[in-house]
């Protein structure tokens, strides 16, 4: 709870320590705000949330979200869940208990504390869609038994269970579906795609592109995707969401392969491997919903986030070759 004269605000964030979780409790924390972390560290690291270990509005507790939390907080943000198909393929059944009890015990802590609730959603609940570009309309086109599915139906129930306990106990909620998002601090042994061509590229290595690399993904940089969090997080309470939050610049697999090596000036080659199965062909947010309600768009060019991302890697370099 807020204290008394004081309008500060005492956060939760799961999965605080991953990729977008700690960009996240950055930017609460520049905002005044108290921060507390919960994280099992399955994927995220201690490195991402270092430089926070003596700010007194910071507090990390590791903690697995399948099991119930008992803390006092005023809003959450529910980021906690593997985020790459090499990660959420890792142990499919924890991914699927992840999103589901996760949820749960989430929405159970903000039932309790009539908290705002946020929920990290995903572009994957549209599967490999049939519909293109992909409006929130659209209730997608997934494999139930697949081996996405762990990631992609764990996180259609969550929204199931959000939308229920708002419906059902009047629960304040925020849905986001998150669109491929890049930046500083992606793991860089996650295998997505923007990261493993950087490394690839920095390293001299051959550029692993799978299939054809004519496939679409859009891609957001970090720090436009942490924006939009805020601006749905602070909506009243007519805004439920799912909103979607991307950047709409569509660009197929090897355009991205090619601008990569251009801007590492990198001498690594392509190398086209077989596809992943249930691999969507394409992707790409309708996001008028976010511009409408958030007053929001992406702002970073592809170039421009790039550069940043490529440099947060090559100063990481060399811990990556030992
Ligand atoms: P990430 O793997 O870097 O972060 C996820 C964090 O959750 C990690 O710190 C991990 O240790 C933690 N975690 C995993 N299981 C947990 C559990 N049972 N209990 C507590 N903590 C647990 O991934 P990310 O890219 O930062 O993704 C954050 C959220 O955003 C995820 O929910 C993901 O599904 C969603 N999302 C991300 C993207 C993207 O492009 N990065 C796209 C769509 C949705
Ligand atoms: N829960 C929690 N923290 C709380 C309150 C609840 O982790 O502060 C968990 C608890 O495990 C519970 C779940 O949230 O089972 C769902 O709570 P809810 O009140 O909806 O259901 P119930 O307790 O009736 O099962
Ligand atoms: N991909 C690729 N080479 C890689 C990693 C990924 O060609 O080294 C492709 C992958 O098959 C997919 C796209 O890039 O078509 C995006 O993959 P990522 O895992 O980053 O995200 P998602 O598939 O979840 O959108």
């Amino acid at each position: 709870m807020a204290r008394l004269y004081d309008s500060r605000k005492r956060i939760l964030v799961t999965g605080g320590a991953g990729f977008l979780g700690s960009h996240l409790i950055d930017r609460l924390l520049d905002q005044g705000h108290e921060v507390l972390c919960a994280d099992n560290l399955f994927t995220g690291t201690k490195r991402n949330i270092d430089h926070l270990h003596d700010n007194p509005r910071f507090e990390f507790m590791r903690h697995d979200i399948t099991f119930p939390l008992y803390v006092e907080v005023d809003e959450i943000y529910n980021l906690a869940c593997p985020a790459s198909p090499v990660h959420y393929q890792h142990d499919p059944v924890a991914t699927t208990k992840t999103s589901v009890h996760g949820a749960i015990n989430v929405l159970g802590l903000a039932k309790r504390l009539g908290a705002k609730v946020f929920q990290a959603s995903t572009s994957e609940v549209y599967g490999d869609p049939h519909v293109h570009p992909q409006p929130e309309e659209y209730w997608g086109n997934v494999n139930p038994i697949g081996t996405r599915s762990c990631y992609d139906e764990g996180k259609r129930c969550a929204e199931t269970l959000f939308f229920d306990y708002h419906r059902q106990h009047d629960l304040k909620i925020k849905v986001a579906r998150i669109f491929n998002t890049y930046g500083p601090r992606m793991h860089h042994a996650d295998g997505r795609v923007v990261s493993n061509f950087i490394v690839q590229a920095l390293l001299g290595e051959p550029i692993t592109i799978y299939g054809d690399g004519s496939q679409t993904r859009s891609f957001c940089y970090v720090d436009d995707l942490v924006e939009g969090f805020i601006r749905l997080m602070n909506t009243g309470d007519d805004v439920t969401g799912p909103i979607n939050l991307g950047n709409p610049g569509e660009f197929t697999i090897k355009e991205l392969a090619e601008k990569v090596i251009a801007m590492t000036d990198s001498g690594s080659k392509l190398e086209f491997l077989d596809l992943p199965s249930d691999d969507p062909k394409q992707r790409k947010p309708v996001i008028e919903k976010a511009k409408e309600k958030l007053g929001w768009e992406p702002k970073v060019p592809l170039d421009e986030g790039l550069e940043k991302t490529i440099a947060y890697f090559r100063e990481r370099l060399p811990e990556l070759t030992v």
